[in-house]
């Protein structure tokens, strides 16, 4: 089992990243190694040390903006995450998508790398660039599961609909319903899966997927998990933030402690159970702005720390050399060249004197 308390020595390192990097088709060049070991050596310090903040988010509406083309309130958190929290702070994606579904969406959409990976409905934890899943997690899924039961007794109801062979997944089978059969569907497989001796959890989201899972699983129950572990071996984060849009994300919300956004884009069953539920705790609110941007809301809102986006900065000249940050600098050099390259820098000659002042602290950092 992998645990965050343990620093791992590089060879460690090498070993779990080369084996998970060889059963790639595309063998890796000793560069692309050498990076994959780098970046899962970074993760692995950050998952040892006391995060300043951990947010847990969805992707889908959450995260992600599919109305926002140019990905504007993405970049901004982007930009945000990668100069304040980066060093110091643990990224968590927590998403319904299966791990095909989810490395396509980063092919269309500037996702940073996060720290921690939750898919296919909190059913399966991984960490790092290198994906490398949590074994003391599946043991936990395997209680009270059998697969082969939950494909018996769902095939004799005609209004499921099997979702693709990419979203059927070892903790997780997945159909696609019609809103208004839902609740009684839901109803009749539970009872049956019950007789059957199973301990099923069944999640119905977005209007239209209906999820079986094992009963210990589901988002919530993935950052229970997280947290119980990192608790026991000292590292509990000092805040954690929970982001979502729909109904499968309400567990979440449901962790003790937390505090929680839901995006201003959040759908009625996510609403629906807030009222419910939680209309009491002040920790949760509903955020006015859309996905990433209701994120960045959130942080400004609970006070979790910086939520002024480099890109909202407009004068990048600006240069505090007493309070010298070398990722923030460099986030700033990006944003600089990004909007040079559009010819949008009316003060270059100040920025260059800057930029020349900041790499005298970069080359002495
Ligand atoms: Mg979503």
């Amino acid at each position: 089992m992998l645990r965050f308390g343990t620093v791992i020595p590089i060879s460690s390192y090498s070993s779990i990243t080369c084996s998970c990097i060889n059963n790639h088709p595309h063998h890796p060049t000793s560069l692309s190694t050498s990076v994959s070991e780098a970046s899962l050596k970074a993760t692995m310090n950050r998952l040892a040390g006391v995060a300043r903040l951990m947010i847990v988010s969805d992707l889908d509406h959450t995260m992600v903006d599919h109305h926002d083309l140019d990905n504007l309130a993405l970049l901004r958190f982007n930009a945000l995450w990668e100069s304040n929290y980066r060093n110091n702070s643990l990224l968590v994606f927590s998403t319904g998508r299966s791990p095909t579904l989810y490395k396509e969406l980063r092919k269309e959409k500037p996702l940073l790398v996060p720290d921690i990976t939750i898919m296919s409905v909190g059913t399966e934890i991984t960490y790092g660039n290198s994906m490398i899943p949590d074994d003391g997690w599946i043991e936990i899924l395997n209680q009270k599961w059998n697969r082969n039961v939950v494909s018996e007794e769902t095939k004799k109801i005609s209004e499921l609909t099997l979702q693709s062979e990419t979203e059927q997944r070892p903790h997780k089978v997945s159909f696609y319903i019609q809103k208004d059969k839902a609740e009684d569907i839901m109803k009749v497989l539970s009872t049956r899966l019950e007789e059957r001796g199973l301990d099923v959890k069944i999640i119905y989201s977005g209007g239209m997927d209906l999820d079986i899972l094992p009963q210990g699983a589901g988002k919530g129950q993935a950052l229970a998990y997280l947290l119980k572990k990192f608790k026991a071996e000292g590292n509990l984060p000092h805040s954690t933030l929970v982001c979502g849009d729909s109904g499968n994300d309400a567990e979440l919300f449901s962790i003790p402690d937390v505090h929680g956004v839901m995006v201003s884009n959040a759908q009625e069953e996510l609403l629906q159970w807030h009222v419910a539920n939680a209309k009491d705790n002040p920790k949760i609110i509903h955020a006015t702005e859309r996905c990433a941007a209701g994120i960045i809301q959130a942080i400004g809102y609970f006070n979790l720390g910086p939520s002024k986006s480099p890109r909202d900065v407009t004068d990048l000249s600006d240069s505090k050399m007493e309070k010298f940050d070398p990722a923030y600098e460099v986030v700033k050099f990006y944003l600089f060249y990004e909007r040079w390259r559009r010819a949008e820098v009316e003060n270059s000659e100040l920025y260059f004197a800057n930029l020349k002042a900041v790499c005298v602290c970069l080359i002495s950092f």
